[in-house]
């Protein structure tokens, strides 16, 4: 194996995500003495995001700074990509299994002809075998997968691998490579996001989901309430997106979101399949509901039988108290 990997780091507003922390860390457990190189996209605040991603493990940084960067398009961030790859020709690559995660990587694994490894879990070493750990049937199951040949391409699921942490004496060099990306054919002028966005569902240590029991949008207030007070995001079951209690952004399962906070609260949802596969692998779970046959207290750690429009209230109080 070359004694090089690489970490695709991930920014918001010019701030990276915790994904890309937690992406260093997984290139160590590949290799815990290769050289971590990160590479940053985008056409603001680079050479900052460079340096933290040093103070959190990567070695030496490449950044890729241009407008049409600006926001992500495969096209655009597989262009800037495949220049650092070939020319760094690195034994591994990582980044987070997040929205761009999961859109980017088949294209660089069709680039590359690797395989690739998506939504790892772990990763361990069996004498000379390196094993990814990934859920599968919906989060029912977990299955072990290596890579046998080839570069060895990984997405990581948020919030499952502990970040190292964060060393300020750090030092490593950050380069800036010029790549032309004029000739793509998705340029994204402008992006308007929704008001009332607060912490980031998927990378949120605590999440108040809200179901159809809630009954209406006014229903999620004291969810947010509650998410307030303990530094949480607001999620919630397809139910209560159908019924437009509140945003399809929010809806967590099959077809949503995948989520892993340390604490998960259901709130009037049911359990169906679909809503376990984004959640049953939150660390605890909480679910409060009036129905005690309701499935969604197989899988909780902590059920709450009751009427949540008196027990989240009270709740809250009592953490307002402590
Ligand atoms: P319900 O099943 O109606 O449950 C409401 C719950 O609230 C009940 O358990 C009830 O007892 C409780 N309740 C009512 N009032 C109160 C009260 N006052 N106090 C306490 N509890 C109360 N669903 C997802 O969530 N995510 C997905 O990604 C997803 N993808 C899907 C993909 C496909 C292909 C299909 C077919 C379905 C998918 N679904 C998904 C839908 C899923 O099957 C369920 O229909 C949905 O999760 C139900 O949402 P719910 O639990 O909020 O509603």
């Amino acid at each position: 194996m070359s004694d090089k990997l690489l970490v695709i780091g991930e920014s918001r507003d010019g701030e990276l995500r915790n994904v890309t922390f937690e992406a260093i860390a997984a290139a160590k457990k590949i290799k815990s003495d290769a050289e971590i190189v990160g590479i940053i996209c985008g056409n603001q605040n680079l050479q900052n995001q460079g340096q933290e991603m040093i103070y959190y493990g990567a070695d030496r940084i490449v950044t890729v700074q241009h407008d049409n960067l600006k926001t992500y398009t495969s096209e655009g961030y597989g262009q800037a990509l495949m220049a650092v790859i070939n020319e760094e020709n690195p034994a591994g690559i990582v980044m987070g299994h997040t929205a761009i995660g999961k859109d980017l990587t088949p294209k660089l694994a069709s680039k590359l002809e690797s395989g690739l490894i998506s939504d790892a879990v772990d990763i361990e070493h069996n004498n000379d075998e390196l094993i990814f750990t990934r859920p599968i049937y919906s989060g029912k199951a977990f299955e072990k997968k290596v890579i046998t040949s080839g570069i060895i391409l990984a997405t990581i699921r948020p919030n499952n691998i502990p970040i190292l942490e964060k060393d300020e004496t750090r030092s490593g060099d950050i380069q800036s490579k010029d790549v032309d990306i004029t000739e793509i054919r998705t340029i994204i002028k402008d992006v308007v996001r929704k008001a009332s966005e607060g912490v980031d569902l998927s990378e949120a240590n605590v999440i108040i989901a809200g179901g159809r029991g809630v009954k209406s949008e006014d229903g999620f207030k004291p969810l947010y309430e509650l998410a307030d007070l303990l530094g949480g995001a607001v999620g919630a079951s397809r139910g209560a997106c159908d019924a437009e209690y509140c945003d399809y952004s929010l809806q967590i399962g099959q077809t949503g979101k995948v989520v892993t906070p340390d604490l998960y609260i259901a709130v009037g949802i049911s359990g169906a399949i679909q809503h376990l596969a984004g959640m049953s692998n939150s660390k605890i779970i909480v679910a409060i509901n009036k129905d005690p046959e309701a499935n969604i207290f197989n899988v909780a750690d902590y059920g709450i039988v009751g009427d949540l429009f008196e027990v989240v209230p009270q709740l809250t109080d009592e953490i307002k108290k402590a």
